[in-house]
């Protein structure tokens, strides 16, 4: 695999950790086996000491469709290595645990993933890990906000539902002055889009259920960054059993293969429908990091390949009149998730940021009337008709 790091994103997504096997196969097949067999008691403790890199047992990480995927997936992030996880929250979750103990703090920028919220917020405590969340556009809080014993600063960007930018090289900076990690979680934004690592990242996180995966078919996650800060996750997520099953491995590698022209298509059909839509009489505000009104366009010009394929806007009517539009809705289907081949449409208030207080929304900018799209792949002026006939 070494000698092709320096080609290009698409190679690595069809190439990477995928060799011609014994047979001839030339990807890597679906190993499902829960354990592995060895000639002699020599061979074993190569594996179990670490002196070769074999295959033992899939609750390990150490089986061969798995090792592909993980080699895959930190060939296309750019870093050393990854490690994947049962969901997007099990890699979260690993990871906070791993570089965190009791006594230690976290600072979270802006608008995360619920989940998230919620172990950061009621989980993580109970353990004596707490958590400092600073809003987005508080970013000069930063460095007032880190104590001696914050170990990490976690953010999403773009974020759900506003998609906020965030920047990454300049949260990094200040982070690293002060001896802090930098995890981002880069789900929206995908590697294609945007690359943490080399902007001063030390993780990168990816719930693999969406982009990666991209059909609306598998739940997974991954964390990437380089061995030294991933060793200690890798006991974590043996311990706790939070391993990818090899089924999902190999449908996740599958699907990695197309994930560049995936995800410029979303990317091209998204940038279409935000212009359109800010056109629109019924809307009053589109959030699109591709729009060159919205405010964080130049961050994002700046970090950020393509804009992504989620959109966020605000109609001109009442909680119920969006639910009517919503609803009206053919081609998009209500569902919370995102980033399939499927078109998906959202109500944060409804879905996603059902439990946050009035105020907590206030605070941050969703209002009744606002509607998530997860822009996918059928024909775009389909979905310009449908979000047009909703509208009307
Ligand atoms: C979906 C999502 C998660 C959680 O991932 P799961 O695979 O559902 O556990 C975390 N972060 C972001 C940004 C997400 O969209």
């Amino acid at each position: 695999m070494n000698k092709k790091t320096d080609l290009g994103l698409a190679t690595h997504c069809i190439h990477a950790g995928d060799s011609l096997d014994e047979r001839g196969g030339i990807f890597t097949p679906l190993y499902n086996h829960s354990t592995f067999g060895f000639p002699d008691t020599q061979s074993v403790l190569d594996v179990v000491e670490g002196r070769v890199e074999g295959s033992l047992y899939t609750r390990y990480g150490l089986n061969p469709t798995i090792r592909s995927v993980e080699k895959k997936l930190a060939a296309i992030e750019g870093g050393e290595a990854a490690w994947v996880f049962s969901s997007g929250m099990a890699a979260e979750s690993a990871t906070f645990l791993a570089h965190c103990k009791s006594g230690d703090h976290i600072i979270c920028i802006g608008d995360v993933y619920g989940g998230t919220y919620d172990l950061l917020d009621v989980n993580l405590p109970n353990l004596g890990i707490s958590t400092t969340f600073i809003l987005g556009n508080e970013i000069n809080k930063l460095s007032d906000s880190i104590k001696s014993n914050t170990r990490i600063v976690f953010f999403e960007t773009p974020t759900n539902p506003n998609m906020e930018v965030l920047d990454i090289e300049g949260i990094a900076a200040v982070a690293k002055k002060y001896g802090a990690l930098t995890v981002v979680d880069s789900t929206f934004a995908t590697p294609v889009n945007q690359s943490p690592l080399a902007l001063g990242a030390d993780l990168v996180i990816h719930s693999t259920t969406k982009y990666l995966g991209g059909h609306g078919d598998l739940t997974g996650g991954v964390v990437i960054g380089p061995t030294e800060l991933l060793t200690p996750i890798w006991t974590w997520r043996k311990n706790l059993g939070q391993m990818m099953a090899p089924e999902v491995a190999y449908l996740l590698a599958r699907s990695l293969r197309t994930l560049v022209v995936r995800v410029n298509a979303h990317n091209v059909s998204a940038q279409i429908l935000a212009e359109r839509l800010v056109e629109h009489p019924r809307i009053n505000k589109v959030n699109y990091p591709g729009l060159p009104d919205f405010i964080g366009h130049n961050i994002a010009k700046h970090q950020m390949k393509g804009f992504g394929g989620m959109i966020s806007f605000v109609i001109d009517g009442n909680a119920q009149e969006t639910a009517d539009m919503v609803d009206r809705l053919k081609l998009f289907s209500i569902a919370p998730s995102l980033g399939g081949v499927e078109s998906l449409v959202t109500q944060p208030i409804t879905t996603t940021h059902y439990n946050l207080t009035p105020e907590e929304r206030a605070k941050r900018g969703i209002v009744d009337s606002m509607v998530r799209i997860s822009v996918g792949l059928e024909d775009v002026a389909d979905l310009w008709a449908d979000l047009e006939q909703a509208l009307s």
